[in-house]
């Protein structure tokens, strides 16, 4: 199955000079859909994770159901004063803005085999906060995975080392 045909592109969106991959045709469609979770859970079904982390919030729509498959915790990443309880905050930029996500302080515990999944890696701001939250709390980031990755935005130069999976590269 070709996953691309369920992208959609949208031209200066958010901002002017912003390509934003719109995934809802693909969330639409159950084939494609089914197709993204079971290349993950493949990936990632012998890692003993158990905890999923997400950036709010295309995010939440892959790592939730990833959680369910793998029977790991679901930990989310928030935008700041939505997490209700002691909270850590890390600011970060994307493509096109600047932003900050908030954890639960007891959200990862120390040994926690942790995999951060969001829709899309770009210039890798978002995916590097996600990281340094994780690890701040003691977390072993054992993956990122990604739906779609901007290889021209080189957001893999920002997440040395780690083991980054992307199921559609433009
Ligand atoms: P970055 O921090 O630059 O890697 O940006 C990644 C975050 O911003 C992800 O959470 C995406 O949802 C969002 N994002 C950045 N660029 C795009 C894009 N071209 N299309 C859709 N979402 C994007």
């Amino acid at each position: 199955m070709d996953l691309k045909e369920h992208i959609r592109d949208i031209p200066d969106f958010p901002k002017e000079g912003i390509i934003f991959k719109d995934i809802t045709p693909l969330l639409m469609n159950p084939e494609a859909f089914r197709s993204c979770i079971a290349q993950f859970v493949e990936a990632y079904k012998d890692k003993g994770i158990t905890k999923i982390a997400s950036s709010e919030s295309r995010g939440f729509i892959f790592g939730a159901v990833l959680a369910h498959e793998l029977q790991a915790g679901f930990v989310p990443l928030r935008k700041p004063g939505k997490l209700p309880y002691k909270t850590i905050r890390q600011e970060f930029e994307t493509e096109y803005s600047t932003d900050a996500f908030e954890i639960h302080e007891d959200a990862i515990e120390k040994g926690d085999k942790v995999l951060i999944v969001d829709d899309v890696l770009a210039t890798g701001g978002t995916a590097r906060a996600a990281v340094y939250l994780v690890e701040h709390l003691g977390g072993k980031v054992e993956a990122l995975a990604f739906l779609i990755e901007l290889d021209f935005l080189k957001g893999k130069e920002k997440l040395n080392g780690y083991d980054i999976m992307s199921l559609i590269h433009y």
